[in-house]
């Protein structure tokens, strides 16, 4: 053929890129586009913006990064704003584009947003999907997505069983582009970002923090970066899973899910490197359970497909009947970290101020919204999906759905947070870091400051109501009607 248009979505790389590698084997001359949708920088139906800073700064330096890429091969990233089902068909027809290549994603809004680009592309213009964001291909699963185990261990040993990984393709040589094109602007951080107001001022993206367990700068280069620095000069693969419930620098785990949530990185790309570093370096348990985690992220991904927007309801895939409370106040100090439970309210402000959390601590805050305090789990969900640098919609709203127990596991997922805050926190360095003003408690009152008596607070300079929230709620009494773990 001789023109097609490239339409990147959450795919903004060139290695084991099938979209953009079949477009340029078939096609003459490429159009390779980015569109910034209006609607992405809209808030939610529960409040929060659909993109906040954290994720819009990773978006924009990726959008820069595939720039870069592309130019170095020969060709051109094209920055258009607009609704994507008008920019796309426009620009298909503008440049007599023969057909339309793009990423497949399993959600209802990508899925809607992907009909209509097809309903609008002009007469005889091919819509040529690619499924390109999983470790295990679509049509390679044993079983078909819309019949396969809702429970993740039967999945998951099913496909190790039976499915091979596919080899990443490799990235273009050359792209050619069109003569006469007008690149554009890459998008400014407003452009991409909604107005994040939910979290208070931290959650305003006003430099780096050396607190930050990553800078986490965008772009397929600063991923593989990434990668190299994980798996190969820190050497840290061989102990990841001893390693991976760590709250505190960069190497307690991979840090690769920004990358992965914006298609920066290929889960085929990290296979093979995974396989490679066990054959020069070492295979263990550790290294295959990088592989694990990224079987739960391709477990997701598939439930998604099957289940759609039943996992966007209350009662979630298993029409689960809880009582959500829906108090804005409770859920604001949730969301801003001023709960005066630490371990709960250091995660936040982690949050708040650098887009990320460790799984540990996102376990740990989803329990105490829906099951401490009852909130109704989609607030919680969509004030991630806010503020996360790594949002991704299956992961998130899975996730979530998970912890409330509503979604992909029946059993009651509960955590008592002061038990998780000893265990996993027990000289209390995560909460004293985030939370300064507790920096010089002993561990057992940093993470129980209520506990101190007069004389205490007056010797250690920490006042509840004044330097540090009163607790919300009386935590003992709530962790002792919830019982265990
Ligand atoms: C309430 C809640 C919300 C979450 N929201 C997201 C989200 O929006 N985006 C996201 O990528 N992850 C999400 N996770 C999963 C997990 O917390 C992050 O993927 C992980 O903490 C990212 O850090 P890492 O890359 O260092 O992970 P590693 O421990 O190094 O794991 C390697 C990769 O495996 C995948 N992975 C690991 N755990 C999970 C999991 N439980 N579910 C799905 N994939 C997983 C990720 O792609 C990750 O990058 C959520 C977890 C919870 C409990």
């Amino acid at each position: 053929m001789d023109t097609a248009v490239v339409w990147f979505r959450d795919d903004l790389r060139v290695t084991d890129n099938p979209v953009l590698a079949d477009a340029v084997d078939r096609a003459e001359t490429v159009v390779p586009v980015y569109v910034t949708d209006p609607r992405r920088r809209g808030d939610s139906e529960y409040g929060p913006a659909k993109r906040g800073r954290h994720r819009a700064r990773f978006r924009r330096e990726s959008l820069q990064d595939l720039r870069a890429s592309l130019r170095d091969s020969g060709g051109e990233l094209l920055l258009r704003d607009g609704t994507v089902e008008t920019v796309v068909p426009e620009l298909a027809a503008a440049s007599d584009a023969n057909a339309v290549f793009a990423q497949t994603k399993p959600a209802t809004e990508e899925i809607e947003r992907e009909h209509a680009v097809r309903d609008g592309l002009p007469a005889g213009v091919d819509f040529e999907r690619r499924w390109t964001h999983t470790l295990y291909h679509i049509n390679d699963l044993p079983t078909p997505y819309d019949s396969i185990d809702d429970t993740f261990t039967p999945w998951r040993k099913e496909v190790e069983q039976s499915t091979e990984v596919r080899d990443p393709v490799p990235a273009p040589a050359e792209i050619t582009v069109p003569d006469d094109i007008e690149a554009g602007e890459i998008p400014t951080v407003d452009a991409l970002a909604g107005d994040d107001r939910t979290g208070g001022d931290d959650s305003r993206d006003d430099g780096p923090d050396d607190r930050a367990v990553l800078p986490f700068e965008g772009g397929e280069t600063a991923g593989k970066g990434r990668l190299e620095a994980y798996f190969w000069e820190g050497d840290h693969l061989r102990e990841y899973k001893q390693t991976r419930n760590g709250m505190l620098g960069a190497d307690y785990s991979s840090k690769f899910s920004a990358y992965l949530a914006a298609g920066c990185l290929s889960p085929r790309w990290i296979h093979r490197e995974v396989r490679r570093y066990e054959d020069e370096r070492v295979s263990n348990e550790d290294t295959y359970w990088l592989l694990f985690e990224l079987a739960w992220r391709d477990f997701f991904q598939f439930q998604f497909v099957k289940h759609g927007g039943d996992f966007f309801t209350a009662d979630g895939i298993r029409g689960v009947d809880k009582e959500w409370q829906h108090d804005r106040e409770a859920f604001q100090r949730w969301a801003a970290g001023e709960t005066g439970l630490p371990f709960v309210d250091a995660n936040m402000r982690e949050l708040n101020r650098t887009g990320y959390m460790s799984n540990r601590g996102r376990q740990n805050v989803a329990s105490f919204l829906v099951d401490a305090l009852e909130i109704d789990w989609r607030w919680g969900a969509a004030y991630f999906e806010q503020q996360l640098v790594d949002y991704d919609v299956a992961s998130n709203w899975g996730n979530w759905a998970y912890q409330a127990g509503v979604g992909n596991d029946s059993r009651d997922n509960h955590f008592n947070v002061l038990s998780q805050a000893d265990r996993y926190d027990g000289n209390a360095e995560y909460v004293r870091t985030w939370l300064p003003e507790l920096a010089d408690l002993p561990p057992e009152y940093a993470h129980r400051p209520w506990q101190l008596d007069d004389a205490e607070r007056a010797e250690y300079g920490v006042e509840l109501g004044i330097d540090y929230p009163r607790p919300m709620i009386d935590f003992e009494q709530r962790y002792a009607e919830l019982g265990r773990r």
